[in-house]
């Protein structure tokens, strides 16, 4: 951790040692434990320094050189380099970094093109869509007519055929691409021109793969999609937030999408942040780091099949990994607890060929910690040894936090 990090800490020990405590805890389980969770990764130590500053105190309602408070001018300069980063990172006629989180950036999508009651066609939760694609608990749900395309049970892929044939009878206002659990690219030429066929526009939610297509290491749907929304967080390594891109001509309606339509005052300390993570994610480095993890979550998926778990797709494309552990006598349910108490963090997620729930890992995390095909197989093993209860929980809670400690996320 970082000198002036190290120096925080001591300040809030001495006057709240309660919370010290929350984050060094943290601080520390993230050390010790393999985080495999998709959507996760670990920031750099310049990321946190901007979100830990002194723009988190600024009120910024509104845009650059147009906003509804004073003394603006400095944060003004922070989010116009957020912008052009981004607009430059991803090829975009216009960036919007305000979105408070994937959630909002959708939220601002769904707001800048649609009416309440317009049809929209997604993929179903059920197949990898977010709660933000028509979950009756969402605002998405409520608010619009979604209809859900699936995948297909034995191969796992998009069912093309499928879109086509709903769009055709549904006529949707909007059809959104992306998934919180396809390990494949999507074929995003093949959505628009379905949604050029049928009138509708083209929202791509690139929330996972973004942090790729930045490295070059996935297509982008920038050439294709209307607009395409995207969380700042995940493979792209920057702070907890979200991001709009779109062409010139939906600029303005997306920015009032996002402000005033559905959020405040900006995170300023926050767009700083993304500011850095985009400079960070522009560089040769960032590249490497992209392709490595696709390396990564190549390695890891064949271990994962060696070791007898049947892996959604028969690979990825991605830093996504779904897998059924039914094999080996266990569901994705029983397969978490058992994993998070031996220090391997993942999530559950649907399958398409069953009814139980598989396994949801990725391959961000681990690789920013220095870890690669080397790795992956000892990850696979272990993986696959506590499930089949071969070894104890607090057996594999000491292998990982041997392995862990050679690849430290924030060495000091
Ligand atoms: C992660 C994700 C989101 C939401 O991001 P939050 O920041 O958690 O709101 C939306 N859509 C997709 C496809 C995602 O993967």
């Amino acid at each position: 951790m970082t000198v002036t990090h190290a120096l925080e800490v001591d300040v809030l020990r001495r006057q709240d040692p309660e919370l010290a405590d929350v984050l060094l805890g943290e601080r520390e389980r993230q050390a010790t434990t393999l985080q495999l969770i998709a959507a996760e990764n670990f920031t750099s130590p310049a990321v946190l320094a901007a979100l830990g500053s002194p723009l988190a105190n600024k009120y910024a309602e509104g845009y650059p050189g147009a906003r509804h408070h004073g003394g603006c001018e400095i944060v003004d300069v922070a989010e116009r380099l957020a912008v052009d980063r981004a607009k430059g990172l991803f090829g975009a006629e216009h960036a919007n970094v305000q979105a408070h989180s994937g959630s909002s950036a959708v939220l601002a999508a769904y707001a800048a093109l649609l009416r309440p009651g317009d049809t929209v066609l997604a993929l179903g939760l059920p197949h990898g869509g977010h709660l933000t694609h028509g979950s009756p608990a969402n605002f998405s749900g409520r608010w619009f007519d979604f209809v859900g395309y699936g995948v297909d049970a034995e191969s796992g892929l998009i069912d093309h055929e499928q879109v086509r044939t709903l769009a055709r009878a549904h006529r949707p206002k909007a059809i959104v691409c992306g998934s919180i659990a396809y390990p494949r690219h999507i074929d995003h030429a093949f959505f628009r021109e379905v949604a050029d066929e049928v009138g509708a526009y083209l929202i791509a939610d690139a929330a996972h793969p973004i942090g790729l297509v930045a490295g070059g290491a996935a297509p982008s749907p920038v050439p294709y999609a209307d607009i395409v929304c995207a969380t700042t967080h995940k493979v792209l390594r920057g702070p907890r937030g979200g991001m709009l891109l779109c062409g010139a001509e939906l600029a303005e309606r997306v920015d009032r999408a996002v402000f005033p339509f559905t959020q405040g005052g900006a995170q300023m300390h926050t767009i700083a942040a993304k500011a850095v993570a985009f400079g960070e994610a522009a560089t040769p480095a960032f590249a490497a780091y992209a392709h490595r993890v696709v390396a990564n979550a190549r390695a890891l998926a064949a271990a994962l099949t060696a070791e007898g778990l049947v892996v959604t797709t028969g690979g990825t494309d991605t830093h996504l990994i779904t897998a059924d552990p039914a094999p080996l006598g266990v569901d994705g349910r029983a397969a978490r607890g058992r994993l998070a108490a031996a220090g391997l963090v993942l999530d559950c997620c649907a399958l398409p060929h069953a009814d139980a729930r598989g396994l949801r890992l990725g391959t961000a995390a681990v690789t920013t910690q220095g870890m690669g095909e080397r790795e992956m197989p000892i990850v696979a093993g272990l993986l696959a040894s506590v499930l089949r209860g071969g070894t104890e929980a607090a057996r594999a809670r000491e292998d990982v936090r041997e392995l862990t400690a050679a690849f430290p996320p924030y060495p000091r």
